[in-house]
């Protein structure tokens, strides 16, 4: 380089090279000496004598560099190959000199500020890593110490005593209570950890969450009205009484003195609304399956079946899950905010158990459709439908004779399917017609339900 618009340029100019350039930096002047720091990273000090310096002058007088912690001398002209090969110069003239200082000393104080900078990362990263290690340390303590026992609540004795339930099985024992635990949280089933050794109540514990039964809170029953439900009237006006009534109103039950029904079993052939009435009542009352709260049982034969004596032990898991659902129906308050609906298509091979008075109370017979019905259910599902010309729908409900409410509902499907073959976005009488046709034909196809009709009439 062969000018330089820094104060050093006629130096540099000199020796062919910029320092500026490379970040020189002075930061000592001792009368006629001058020493250099060569940036922060270079650890590198610059020593020379100089008197109204030029670059005579530095040539002639003798020069000190400092390595490191190391001192090497030079001489003028051994500095001047030094500084060319490290691309470096030295400022020798005065009155740039002055210039040259107040940019070093500003350059100096960024420097500084760099350092001060890096001071505070690394005190950051200090205690950062002190938390870090007193962290691990306290997780190896815990995976060095033995478990502590899971416990229940059962009552509070006095400030410092408690009656915990351990573990699963009949255990009760009378414990204490460390310091740091608020004993008004240790209400009666709460949850809490012992110490292994002395069983004191350590801390507590949240709820235990089964998460089969967690995804359940959030099975919603859909929106699903009253008037979605075709020939149904009766069974639904008597639904509403055994199941919303005790839950809207107590009150009324209260007053007369009566123990409202707990539980309701639906039965009747597949296919005719069971499950639907059941997602029907739950929306009206504003019930999710589980809050406040209706309990749904399908199929309710697959474990509610009759018990017997011999068995594969794979019965007897069954008989005891029934047992256990009896426990339960028992335990559930007439008033209470629970009411259980079951549904079977099987209501034959139900245990008389389950049945008694007090469990599910009332049975309801969800039956086919009747003709009536059936035009009902029909209207309900084709109100939607795009149609065209007059639709015969009380022919169609009196050709699909034995049909279930959901073949009602295949109707429809059907009818429009074969809309949708014949390059129409509408359907027309004939389609329902000709698709309670195939239906009749598929069905005849099909094995006749496995159904008792006599079934509570005795
Ligand atoms: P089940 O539980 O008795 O076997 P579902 O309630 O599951 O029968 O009925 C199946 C489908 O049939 C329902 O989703 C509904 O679309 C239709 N369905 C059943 N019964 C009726 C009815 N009474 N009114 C209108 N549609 C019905």
């Amino acid at each position: 380089m062969d000018s330089c618009n820094n104060p050093a340029g006629n130096l540099a100019a000199a020796m062919k090279t910029c320092c500026f350039c490379m970040h020189v930096a002075v930061c000592k002047i001792i009368s006629a000496v001058t020493t250099l720091v060569i940036g922060p990273k270079w650890k590198l000090l610059l020593g020379w004598c100089t008197n109204g310096s030029n670059s005579n002058q530095l040539r002639s007088g003798l020069v000190a560099v400092v390595i490191g912690s190391g001192r090497v001398e030079f001489t003028a002209t051994r500095l001047q190959s030094f500084l060319r090969s490290t691309a470096m110069a030295v400022i020798v003239d005065d009155a740039a000199y002055r210039t040259t200082a107040f940019g070093q000393y500003r350059l100096l104080l960024a420097i500084c500020l760099d350092y001060d900078f890096f001071a505070r990362t690394a005190r950051e990263k200090v205690k950062n890593a002190k938390l870090e290690f007193e962290k691990t340390e306290d997780q190896l303590k815990v995976f060095q110490s033995c478990g502590q026992k899971i416990g229940e609540v059962v009552r509070q004795l006095d400030d410092e005593r408690f009656i915990v339930k351990l573990g699963r099985g009949p255990r009760h024992e009378i414990v204490g209570c460390h310091s740091k635990v608020n004993r008004k949280n240790l209400t009666p089933n709460t949850r809490v950890c012992l110490d292994p050794t002395t069983h004191t109540i350590m801390r507590t514990l949240p709820r235990e969450v089964d998460p089969i039964v967690y995804n359940m809170l959030r099975e919603d029953p859909g929106n699903v009205s009253y008037s979605a439900v075709g020939g149904l009237s009766d069974q639904i006006r008597e639904l509403r009484e055994c199941i919303e009534l005790p839950l809207m109103n107590p009150d009324l039950f209260l007053r007369v003195g009566i123990k409202p029904p707990k539980g309701v079993l639906l039965y009747g052939p597949p296919g005719t609304g069971k499950t639907l009435l059941a997602r029907a009542i739950a929306s009206n009352i504003d019930a999710t399956f589980m809050k406040p709260c209706i309990i749904f049982m399908d199929e309710i034969d697959a474990i509610g079946g009759r018990r017997f004596s011999v068995g594969s032990s794979a019965d007897r898991e069954i008989q005891r899950t029934l047992m256990e659902l009896l426990n339960q129906l028992d335990g559930f308050d007439e008033l209470g905010k629970v009411k259980i609906i079951m549904a079977t298509n099987r209501p034959d091979v139900l245990d008389p158990a389950l049945l008694r008075p007090g469990r599910l109370d009332r049975k309801i017979e969800i039956p086919l459709p009747n003709e009536h019905s059936r035009l009902e259910i029909l209207k309900i599902h084709a109100a939607e439908m795009a149609k065209h010309g007059e639709i015969d729908y009380e022919a169609a409900a009196k050709l699909a004779e034995g049909f279930n409410a959901a073949d009602m509902r295949n109707v429809c499907t059907e009818a429009g399917m074969s809309a949708i073959r014949a390059e129409r976005d509408y359907v027309m009488n004939e389609d329902f017609m000709n698709a309670v046709r195939k239906l009749s034909d598929v069905k005849k196809l099909e094995s006749s339900a496995q159904y008792n009709a006599n079934f509570g009439k005795n």
